[in-house]
């Protein structure tokens, strides 16, 4: 059996005895074949930066004229260098949800792991970047505002439904992309509910993660999400994630539409430097 660098959909992962497995989304009708087992080098002392995407699509040339579009979009191009870059440099793709399951349960996860993410659940997140996951075997998880399914340009149920069978995950982006911190507690409760519910109902499986618009938050957020039922909050910003950090309040690095592979390569290994530092550090 090939075995190649990079692979992550279905890998497991054996951890002192007791196999961890990661990107595990099932294919088709369920229950993916296990198509690589490998042994990687896991750290309790883990940086993982989690990547945060927006639009992966070129530009018309009206976008081109908007310094908000130019931002948030990654060229197919671009994108497909990015991740090519982390496959053959044998990066672990996880969904977000295995990194926080990791930080809440004090779990190690393999030296060298990346997450990618995506806001906002745009149609192109199917036509453009899950081709490219697909072929480089990663995995990705989309953050999805529910009012916006099956609008213009944003993503269908069904294009949700196909990607969930090919190993991406999921999380909430609220329902209207409200900026949470300005709301009365009713609207929190609701965008915060009801986008969760409404995402349970369409996946069929439990949604543990929010990312707040815009990254705006504050305590009362926090409170309610987690009475909401949420167990981990995603922010922007803030390097990559490490052991102990506050689940509501989970960091992650921003790729832009002007991120160069020289930019890029900054920013992915800035967890594995991260990492050689903290383990090298005497523990006080
Ligand atoms: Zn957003």
């Amino acid at each position: 059996m090939r075995v190649r660098h990079g692979l992550m959909l279905a890998a497991i992962l054996v951890v002192a005895g007791m196999p961890l497995v990661l990107c595990d989304r099932p294919i088709g009708a369920g229950n993916r074949p296990v198509a690589a087992v490998r042994q990687v080098p896991m750290t309790s002392a883990y940086a993982v930066p989690v990547l945060m995407y927006h639009r992966i699509d070129d530009l018309s040339p009206r976008e081109e004229r908007s310094p908000l579009m130019r931002d948030l979009t990654v060229s197919p191009a671009e994108f497909e260098a990015q991740v090519r870059y982390l496959a053959e440099n044998g990066f672990t793709f996880l969904l977000a949800s295995d990194v926080e399951r990791a930080v809440r349960e004090g779990q190690p996860l393999p030296e060298r792991s990346i997450a990618i993410t995506m806001d906002d659940g745009y149609k192109d997140n199917f036509e453009k970047a899950f081709p490219i996951l697909q072929k480089y075997h990663a995995c990705a998880t989309i953050f999805m505002v529910t009012n916006n399914f099956d609008k213009p340009d944003r993503l269908s149920w069904g294009e949700v439904l196909t990607m969930r069978d090919g190993g991406v995950g999921y999380g909430s982006h609220t329902v209207t992309h409200a900026d949470l911190t300005a709301l009365p507690q009713d609207r929190l409760d609701y965008e915060l509910v009801e986008s969760k519910r409404v995402l349970e109902r369409g996946l069929g499986s439990v949604i543990t993660d929010i990312a707040y618009p815009s990254g705006e938050y504050n305590d009362v957020v926090i409170e309610r999400a987690r009475a909401a039922g949420y167990l981990a909050g995603w922010k922007k910003g803030g390097g990559p994630v490490q052991p102990g950090a506050e689940a509501f309040m989970l960091p992650r690095v921003r790729v832009r539409g002007v991120t160069d592979l020289a930019d890029f390569r900054k920013k992915v290994w800035s967890g594995y430097w991260t990492m050689r530092m903290n383990r090298a550090a005497p523990s006080v």
